[in-house]
């Protein structure tokens, strides 16, 4: 199912990809497409190390039935 790209999905994922080591560390936020990665997209970020990841645990990927995770990586299934 496609996440749909809107401001309630972006407030939620703020709440764990905005905390996520990877996130942070790699500073997602200053790339293309910023967040909401299921939704948009996987980062244009070049060499984004893997930290960790809080996918799992987003009612975004529960509502949707997202598997996997590290979607600023690799796209949905
Ligand atoms: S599943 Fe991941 S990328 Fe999608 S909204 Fe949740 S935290 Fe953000
Ligand atoms: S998609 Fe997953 S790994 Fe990437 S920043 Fe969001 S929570 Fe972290």
């Amino acid at each position: 199912m496609k996440v749909p790209d809107t401001p309630e999905n972006l407030e939620i994922c703020k709440r764990f990809c905005g905390p996520c080591p990877t996130f942070q560390e790699n500073k997602l936020m200053d790339t293309e497409p910023h967040a909401l990665f299921c939704a948009r997209g996987t980062t244009k970020k070049a060499d984004c190390k893997s930290k960790g990841c809080n996918c799992p645990n987003c009612e975004v990927a529960e509502k949707y039935a997202l598997t996997g995770g590290w979607f600023c990586l690799h796209p949905p299934k």
